[in-house]
């Protein structure tokens, strides 16, 4: 569903991505993990084109993200982004802000909107909190809202970038058994994230950055048991 192809970026004289090559399958989850800095949130953002590349491609479908007739807003509408941080719009009930982009952008009706919404919330345990505004929630319910927000577009893939990693920590779990039941259903997923418990459950795939390039892709199981590079188990020992 997603391809990189030998993808190269730079910030300045900087090289953040290195011959990114890799695949992302239709029901695939991927995990991305990696040192800081190693280019996980540069890689994840080059999908949705929050960040230009300088050399190579991604298709999405066939389609070229970073294709120069590729239109963005059509683009953005099917790829759901969760940020770290929740980035609701503050002035807007759970339910507006959960309904605004079907209404805005796709044309639907609010009626529909509701409903569907409606349906997102209880998936996310939050009916109860469908009329509340974002400063009225704890961290780990805004963070289900924006997922239930970004699911409100129906895309056929979501991204996520350390989604969990402003929460305090009893509210961590929360956020990663929506995400445990979305990838259930067969969600299309690339999540940048820590939790490697989540990664050895969850993942189909495990991929390693380091300095920007993509050291390893293997299976959670062959990941955890027998990293291959020297980096990735100096990462996990470290994590431990
Ligand atoms: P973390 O785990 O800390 O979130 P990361 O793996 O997501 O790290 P990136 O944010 O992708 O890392 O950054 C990769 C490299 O690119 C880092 O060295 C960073 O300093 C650099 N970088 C990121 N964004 C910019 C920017 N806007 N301008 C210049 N350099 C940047
Ligand atoms: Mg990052």
């Amino acid at each position: 569903m997603i391809m990189f192809n030998q993808v190269n970026k730079w910030y300045g004289d900087y090289q953040a991505l290195t011959n990114v090559s890799a695949e992302i399958k239709t029901g695939e989850v991927v995990v991305v993990c990696g040192p800081s800095g190693s280019g996980k949130s540069t890689l994840i953002r080059t999908v949705n084109r929050l960040e230009p590349i300088e050399q190579g491609e991604i298709l999405f479908d066939g389609l070229d993200i970073h294709g120069s007739s590729t239109r963005l807003n059509q683009l953005r509408t099917r790829i759901g982004f969760v940020f770290q941080n929740f980035n609701l719009f503050p002035h807007l009930s759970v339910m507006e802000n959960i309904m605004m982009s079907p209404v805005k952008v796709l044309g639907e009706k609010r009626s529909a909107a509701r409903q569907h919404a409606g349906m997102l919330l209880e998936r996310v345990g939050l009916s109860h909190k469908a009329n509340a505004y974002p400063a009225q929630l704890s961290g780990g319910q805004q963070q289900r809202v924006a997922i239930a927000r970004a699911l409100a577009m129906k895309p056929p893939v979501m991204l996520f970038d350390e989604p969990t990693s402003a929460l305090d920590p009893e509210m961590v779990g929360e956020v990663l058994n929506v995400m445990r039941g979305l990838a259930q259903e067969g969600m299309t997923m690339m999540c940048v994230t820590h939790e490697m418990n989540f990664a050895r459950d969850v993942a189909d795939t495990i991929w390693f950055m380091d300095q920007g390039q993509i050291l390893e892709k293997s299976t959670p199981d062959a990941f955890f048991r027998a990293p291959q590079h020297a980096r990735a188990r100096r990462f996990l020992s470290d994590l431990l």
